[in-house]
Parts: structure tokens; C-alpha cells; sequence
């Protein structure tokens, strides 16, 4: 049976972290001991203005922002964000708003060693050979499905190896079985909104479950006023690229790439958000703009097409 795990389960170990005024809580779901591999989840929360440094962790790992406000990176997260990071990309800072924030890190394995923070572990990151950095972020929508059972795909959490994040929608009293896990590295199942049924056993939110890759699809029962679930399938293994696919530069532009997280500026579509207008040349981009993932001066990005060597950012 399929191990469910809510937050009145666990409340009692919620455990303070962080200096007075920058307080961090975190409650363990799944706590696997340090030197295994098994799936971990827990739920972290900030206290308003917390800042966490860019970092990176040896694992993959989804995360879904409970409630409060903030900021990954350069991009603004409220909730039911989701945000996805490969193994060895780092993303951040993070930033709690004026409500502080709270958000639920999930992963399939264990990482080995907790946030990997830059730039003191920037070294150590570039001498890891076969890393694919990539992330990416969503919203859980749920609007649209009043009373009816839903599925609605997160469309920009895919990579063709097998993840995947689905918004469900659970009416009161209907019984469905949620999308399985199979051709992905593993799956969590995550109540967001509502209550729900699993082996006859009422779950309140918020609430985990972890299924390996060969496991069947929950069967849950939307509980008196519905439930809202994510579905989340981790890709599988990434195979070994020789050296990652790199486009030439087109007639429309240049594509700069991030060294340290994967994060690819196009010239052609520049970056309205942050002031960079559409056909800014890399050359004219302000010398004090970051990478919006991982918050990387200009100095660590590539020009695709280019060697290491000839293309480095001047
Ligand atoms: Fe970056």
C-alpha cells in the first residue's frame, strides 16, 4: 500500500531553522537518513524577507509553493507555483515576500549533501562532467473544472524523458484513478486544496505520497468539498550527451547560454521583463543584468555555437 503522508501526521516534528529575524521551519514528510536514496519531502517555510543564496543540490526535485510570496530567482512565485531543477543546476536566490512563504520540496532520491551554495561551490560544480542543467516553472491551475473531474497538464514541465506535472481535480464523491508513473523516474502525488479518500482512509491537506516508476495510478475519492491534486512524475535518468546540443546562431540573433544553469538568452526575443528589449544585441546588454534563474553575471554565459574558448562572454 502506497504510503500517504499528510501534515497532521507529521506537525509535531516541525523544526526551527535560521538566526532570529530570519527563521526557517521545516517539516519532514519523508526523511530518509543521510546516506540513503530514498525519497524525500518536506515542507519549508520562510519567514518574511528569508533569503536563501543561489545553491544547487545533487538530486532532482520538484517544488510547490503552499502560500505567501516571493521570489526564484529573478521571477515572481505565488501559490501553487511549481518549479522543477535538475540535478546540479542551480537556481535562486530565493526571497519570501511580506508574507514569508512556504513550499514543499520534493524528491524522488535523496540528495547527499543539503544546498550546494555559490559561488563557494561554483568550482565544484563546473568539474561535474555529464550535467544537463535545466529547469523550469509553472502554475497548478485548477479554474475551469467547478464540479468536474479534471486533469489539466502543466505544459512547460516536460522534457521527453518522462516528467510531467498534472493539476487534478477530484469532485466530492467521485472516484477516479490518477495518472501512474510509468516512463518516469518516480511519482509524487501531492493534496493541494480539499480532502480526499485513499484506501478508505481520509487524508487532509496538505498531503504526500510517494509511488515508484512500476506502480499503479492512486485511486482517491474526492472527500465532502472536492480535492485539488498535483500529480508529479520525475524524469527518468538522463543518458550521458557527449556535449549538449548547441544551435548555431540564426539570421534573427545570437543565443547566449548560462554556464552555470542552463538559462538561454535569445537576442531575438531579448527580455522584455527585465528591461531588454526584443533584437538587444548580448553585446548591449546592460553589464549589470543577471541570469533570471540563478541570478549569474554576464561574464558566465556562452554564445551557442561556439567553443568555450572563442565564445566566452567578454
Ligand atoms: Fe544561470
Amino acid at each position: 500500500m502506497t504510503k500517504i503522508v499528510s501534515l497532521d501526521d507529521v506537525k509535531a516534528t516541525r523544526e526551527q531553522l535560521g538566526t532570529p529575524g530570519h527563521e526557517i521551519w521545516r517539516t519532514f514528510f519523508l526523511g530518509p537518513p543521510a546516506g540513503t536514496r530514498d525519497p524525500q519531502a518536506f515542507l519549508v517555510e520562510y519567514a518574511p524577507g528569508r533569503v536563501l543564496q543561489t545553491h544547487f543540490h545533487d538530486a532532482d526535485e520538484f517544488q510547490i509553493v503552499v502560500s505567501g510570496s516571493g521570489r526564484f530567482g529573478h521571477h515572481a512565485i505565488g501559490p501553487h507555483a511549481v518549479h522543477f531543477a535538475r540535478a546540479y543546476t542551480p537556481y535562486g536566490p530565493i526571497v519570501a515576500g511580506a508574507d514569508g512563504l512556504a513550499f514543499l520540496t520534493l524528491r524522488a532520491e535523496r540528495d547527499s549533501s543539503g544546498p550546494q551554495k555559490l559561488p563557494e561551490k561554483r568550482e565544484a560544480l563546473l568539474a561535474v562532467g555529464d550535467r544537463q542543467p535545466w529547469q523550469a516553472s509553472d502554475y497548478a491551475s485548477f479554474e475551469g473544472s467547478d464540479g468536474l473531474a479534471s486533469i489539466t497538464p502543466l505544459r512547460r514541465l516536460s522534457d521527453g524523458h518522462g516528467l510531467a506535472a498534472m493539476a487534478t481535480n477530484v469532485p466530492a464523491g467521485v472516484a477516479m484513478r490518477l495518472p501512474d508513473a510509468r516512463g518516469s523516474g518516480g511519482q509524487y502525488v501531492v493534496l493541494l486544496k480539499g480532502s480526499v479518500a485513499i484506501d478508505s482512509r481520509k487524508v487532509s491537506t496538505p498531503a504526500v505520497a510517494f509511488l515508484a516508476a512500476g506502480e499503479q495510478g492512486l485511486k482517491v475519492m474526492g472527500g465532502a468539498g472536492g480535492a485539488q491534486l498535483l500529480v508529479l512524475n520525475f524524469p527518468q535518468t538522463l543518458p550521458v550527451v557527449e556535449s549538449a546540443t548547441r544551435s548555431a546562431a540564426s539570421d534573427d540573433g545570437e543565443r547566449w547560454r548560462c554556464g552555470l544553469c542552463g538559462f538561454v538568452y535569445d537576442e531575438a526575443t531579448g527580455q522584455p521583463e527585465a528591461g531588454v528589449a526584443p533584437g538587444t544585441r548580448w553585446r548591449d546588454v546592460p553589464g549589470n543584468w543577471h541570469c533570471s534563474d540563478c541570478d549569474a553575471a554576464k561574464a558566465e554565459f556562452f554564445r551557442e555555437g561556439a567553443t568555450e574558448a572563442s565564445g566566452r562572454s567578454a
